[in-house]
């Protein structure tokens, strides 16, 4: 009943004391308690998620440690790379992440088989080489010629048609060491593109210098790719040491013999798969912040740096947040991609998880708000490149007071296309972020049987998990449109 006794209290039967006390407890309670703990600002939750990597998290480690040891090498469309894949899954599940599942698409996987390399005139020698994915064999008694020396793609390419005939041709461009990594995208191209452009010229194989900065006798494998090829020739990476040798007895006047062996087949008929785990916003779930990595790696070593640490900086980075009690506003989202190395002999040739990816997720693109992914091992990150819309203003100001700290500094230019498995994200129109990682050693161990886990700097590692969180967390838990480019600076 709306009694005037109710409202006046002291004077109240007895009876209406429990219903007086109800209603005014908690309006006293409002008003003389401290106001619920409002949500932190993005800036200080980014800055915490920071400081706790830093302060040596495990969870990256932990998760490089695991996948490299349960799985050993992981190659596109192998067992190792499936069961892996399962792995992950299982532990994503087990981290607490949202919308845990695999996504798998047809690939044909190639396989390395034996393969042997031996210099046999002016005189015999064994050559260390590696046959580049997608190659195809030798004949069972292998190949053998004369090899003519290219001191450039350039060369190769401007050699006329036929001129190689019964001939191996063989690159022996360097591999300059960059703390950005820029000289693997100019000398790669000639593993790239070599191959072609030797068989239509008559070759009968092809050699390049390794697309590496070390000088052990290790070959640096990776894939070539053999579009409108006329007919795809047998192709090797050689050692260092091993370029350095042919091309001194060329310089000699001698002319170098060499006998190659490739048993390498290819496995039409497989599939490889993406892993997909979410941390889900709140008031904009259906934006998504896409965190980048990919699971295969090269038959030789066991893809300790490349990529295992690569995922494990993205699920670290993903688990901080995870572990937070209140979740970010838009959806953080990890895929851990499948197929990134080895080219693919249709159309589209390449980046093969990635583009999976973009082609399935397809309707959804338009609300990615942003991509990044790791894939250049784990030493430290020193500078961030932020999309251009955002390069300038209150986003890259708050950006820099988390990071610079830490030793990430603004980079001098916009994010561009992204790696291979964002890559065609970018193209669908997602923006890109790139956190800049020092390769200056990267490319000694890059695609070798050297690249394993005692590579892997903790420390290093942990820097790499803190700019990733701070960062990833201001973009999420937040409302910035990446898309829209930024008015002209007057
Ligand atoms: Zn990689």
């Amino acid at each position: 009943m709306d009694s005037p006794q109710v409202l006046n209290g002291m004077n109240a039967p007895r009876a209406a004391w429990p219903l007086v006390l109800a209603i005014l407890l908690p309006l006293a309670y409002a008003l003389v308690a401290p106001a619920a703990e409002p949500t932190p600002a993005p800036e200080a939750v980014a800055g915490q998620l920071r400081d706790a990597a830093l302060a040596g998290h495990d969870v990256a480690y932990s998760w490089v440690s695991e996948l490299t040891t349960r799985f050993g090498p992981r190659p596109a469309g192998s067992a190792s790379e499936q069961h892996a894949a399962e792995w992950a899954a299982a532990r994503l599940k087990a981290l607490g992440f949202d919308n845990v599942h695999i996504e798998s698409f047809p690939i044909t996987a190639w396989v390395r088989g034996s393969e042997s390399g031996s210099l046999v005139a002016p005189s015999a020698q064994p050559l260390v080489i590696a046959a580049l994915g997608e190659s195809p064999p030798t004949p069972a008694t292998g190949v053998e010629g004369d090899v003519v020396i290219f001191r450039s793609l350039q060369d190769l390419v401007a050699a006329p048609g036929n001129s190689l005939s019964g001939k191996i041709a063989m690159v022996t461009q360097r591999m300059v060491r960059t703390q950005d990594g820029a000289g693997y995208g100019d000398a790669v191209a000639a593993r790239t593109d070599g191959p072609k452009e030797a068989a239509q010229r008559g070759a009968v194989a092809f050699m390049l210098r390794s697309v590496g900065t070390d000088s052990h006798r290790m070959a640096h494998t990776g894939t070539t790719r053999y579009v409108d090829a006329r007919v795809p020739v047998p192709s090797f990476a050689l050692s260092n040491p091993d370029a350095d040798q042919l091309e001194r007895i060329a310089a000699l006047g001698q002319i170098p013999r060499v006998h190659l062996f490739s048993g390498a087949s290819y496995l039409t008929g497989a599939h490889s798969q993406n892993v997909i785990a979410d941390v889900k916003g709140t008031t904009r779930a259906a934006e998504v912040v896409l965190l980048a990595a990919h699971m295969d790696s090269w038959d030789q070593g066991t893809g300790a740096i490349d990529d295992g640490t690569g995922t494990a900086i993205v699920v670290a980075a993903a688990k901080l947040m995870r572990d937070l009690p209140h979740r970010p506003r838009r959806t953080v989202r990890v895929v851990l991609v499948g197929s990134e190395e080895i080219a693919q002999p249709n159309a589209p040739f390449g980046d093969f998880g990635g583009n999976a990816y973009a082609a399935s997720h397809l309707s959804e693109l338009p609300e990615h708000v942003l991509a990044g992914e790791s894939d250049l091992g784990a030493d430290r990150i020193y500078s961030l490149a932020l999309p251009a819309s955002v390069a300038h203003g209150e986003f890259a100001l708050a950006t820099d007071r988390l990071l610079t700290p830490i030793g990430v500094l603004p980079a001098a230019r916009p994010a561009e296309d992204g790696g291979a498995d964002v890559g065609p994200l970018a193209k669908a129109g997602v923006p890109l972020f790139s956190m800049n990682q020092d390769a200056t050693r990267y490319f000694d161990i890059h695609h070798t049987p050297d690249d394993t886990l005692d590579k892997v700097d903790r420390a290093q590692l942990d820097q790499n998990v803190a700019a990733w969180a701070a960062f990833i967390w201001l973009a999420a838990d937040s409302d910035v449109d990446f898309r829209t480019p930024a008015a002209p600076r007057s």
